[in-house]
């Protein structure tokens, strides 16, 4: 560490520290004590200047002094709480720069799949939440993955009625975009052999009998959807609370939601009233095409006068361009290289997108546009230029979600137009979803530019990490890992997946902390420990900047301090 520095202006060079001393002294009287001090730790600031300290004091919920243990504890007082980090390493409170939060802490409160073996799993999972939740009228969960269905990929109706025949259950895959339901779920709805299938899904059905086989892929999920039971305020509340503790306990003190959380302000700004608000919320609307309506603009509006501070603010719009390479719907420059008589397309017309852009912008707005296929988000550049041209803005900081692949020509134009990559490092973990399905749809050539944050970084871009949560988790440890190593926790690929994006560990904390900051808009007051910025540290059971980096993704928050104040403390700290 190099420098002692203090909130009221003083910072002290190493060569100037009995000086410094001897100014703080004489200031004593007028410092207040802090409220917390935390001593003993290897706290990794993220401020470039001074990158290393020892100690940080907190007041009042913002940062009062970092530096030295013998310089910072002079801040202790009487009341002071004296926090001992053990040596531990300590970092800023980390922000998810993609999330769609309210979804995840429902998640948490069902029945969950995530990690399930086989179907047995799945089975005895399912036996075990229906005894516990004897009363619920429906079963929703969520969280199978397609590989356990192998080699058809898709489940069966069956599997779910041996365990509940009598009550319905619904429960979509990981990614949101395929249910599963039992027969009861299916004749609630009304589904039979002759029901149609809506526009833009499909009731999927045995080839023999024609009889739905419980699999509804896409739109057809809504059929079943509408008629599930909506959560009243108590279970909002409820999946609020389950999310937020969650959040906490995975080192997680702001998230930026976009979508899905716009309708739940009211239920954020209860709990911040309670005082049970420990994450900070940074709110996107999601803009459904075709165009930007004058109702869209007063729902914004309306909201951004209501919710400005610290802990809510709703300062950004959402855009869905495109759709996801899987299933062959993001939008490509060229063919898809599995199946050339497709390419994807935008959800929106080019048109509307950009005048819709235009218009938001001039409003001060940020914009933030899912775009996957290179041919969206070249498009998303385009207006984004576009709109900096016609209406003589800068510094916007429109951002690019997922971004999972880009033409070579574009990588420049980040750095250039100042447009953030938000990125989600696990969506990249090179499993066989990613190397057999993913990488074969895109082929060699463009898979060589998958999840490109290195190459936009070295072209003067900002990328910024989050998780998508709930489609992966959000505990950012395994995100880390997977952008140091582009490989599997064993190490797969031996090489790395695109080995060339491969980020240092402090680039890839940098992701979470400053630069997600940055790309909030808020690195005045977040992202680093630094004096006068919020006191949002979380102290980690091990040191990721020495470990072996395949065990990154099982670090461990000890303890995390959101706003000057302890909101998860683990169990055997
Ligand atoms: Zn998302």
């Amino acid at each position: 560490m190099k420098r002692f520095r203090q909130i009221a202006g003083l910072v002290f060079s190493l060569g100037l520290v009995a000086g410094g001393f001897a100014a703080l002294a004489q200031q004593s009287a007028r410092v207040a004590p802090a409220d917390i001090i935390v001593v003993h730790g290897k706290i990794f600031t993220a401020d470039e200047g001074s990158p290393w300290a020892q100690s940080v004091a907190i007041y009042k919920g913002k940062i009062a002094a970092v530096g030295r243990d013998d310089e910072v504890s002079r801040l202790r007082g009487i009341g002071t709480k004296m926090i001992d980090a053990g040596g531990r390493l300590v970092l800023p409170g980390f922000t998810d720069c993609h999330i769609h939060f309210i979804g995840g802490g429902f998640g948490l409160r069902r029945l969950n799949l995530e990690g399930a073996a086989n179907i047995a799993d799945i089975q005895n999972r399912l036996r075990k939440y229906a005894a516990e939740h004897a009363g619920e009228e429906w079963i929703l969960g969520r969280g199978w993955n397609y590989a356990m269905f192998a080699p058809e990929t898709l489940p069966q109706k069956k599997y779910l009625d041996e365990i509940v025949p009598d009550r319905p259950v619904f429960l979509r895959a990981y990614d949101g975009h395929t249910s599963w339901a039992n027969s009861k779920a299916l004749a609630l709805a009304g589904i039979t052999k002759s029901t149609p299938n809506p526009p833009n899904g499909e009731i999927v059905r045995d080839p023999q009998t024609g009889e739905p086989t419980g699999a509804l892929k896409e739109a057809a999920s809504a059929v079943v959807n509408k008629i599930v039971p909506k959560p009243d305020h108590v279970e909002q509340l409820n999946a609020m609370r389950a999310g937020i503790k969650w959040a906490a306990q995975n080192g997680i003190t702001r998230v930026h939601s976009a979508g899905g959380d716009f309708e739940e302000l009211d239920v954020l700004r209860e709990l911040r009233d309670e005082g049970q608000l420990w994450v900070r919320f940074h709110v996107a609307y999601l803009l459904e095409p075709p165009e930007l309506r004058p109702q869209d603009i007063s729902a914004i509006e309306s909201a951004r006068k209501k919710s400005h501070d610290e802990w809510i603010d709703v300062d950004s719009v959402k855009f869905l361009l495109d759709g996801v390479v899987e299933s062959h719907t993001a939008a490509m420059l060229e063919p898809y290289t599995d199946d050339p008589s497709k390419r994807g397309s935008l959800f929106w017309d080019v048109e509307k997108y950009r005048a819709a852009v235009a218009d938001l912008d001039k409003r001060g707005l940020q914009i933030y546009t899912h775009a996957i296929g290179d041919a969206a988000v070249r498009t998303a550049l385009d207006a984004y230029e576009y709109a900096a041209q016609r209406n003589h803005t800068r510094d916007r900081r429109h951002r690019i979600e997922h971004l999972e692949t880009i033409a070579q020509s574009d990588i420049a134009r980040f750095g250039k137009l100042g447009v953030i990559a938000s990125m989600q490092p696990l969506h990249s973990y090179p499993d066989a979803d990613t190397l057999d399905v993913w990488a074969r749809n895109v082929g060699p050539e463009r898979a060589g530019r998958a999840w490109a944050w290195r190459s936009i970084a070295e072209e003067g871009g900002q990328y910024a990490f989050g998780s998508d949560w709930p489609v992966v988790t959000l505990n950012p440890w395994e995100g880390i890992q997977t952008a140091v190593t582009r490989q599997t926790s064993d190490g797969k690929p031996a090489d790395g997946f695109v080995r060339a994006q491969r980020l240092t560990v402090s680039q890839a904390v940098q992701g979470y902390t400053l630069n997600a900051a940055f790309a909030g808009r808020l690195e005045r007051t977040e992202g680093s420990v630094e004096p006068g910025k919020v006191a949002d540290l979380i102290v980690l059971d091990r040191n990721i900047f020495e470990v072996s980096s395949n065990t990154i993704g099982q670090t461990k928050v000890l303890l995390t301090i959101a706003g000057g104040k302890i909101v998860y403390e683990a169990e055997n700290r």
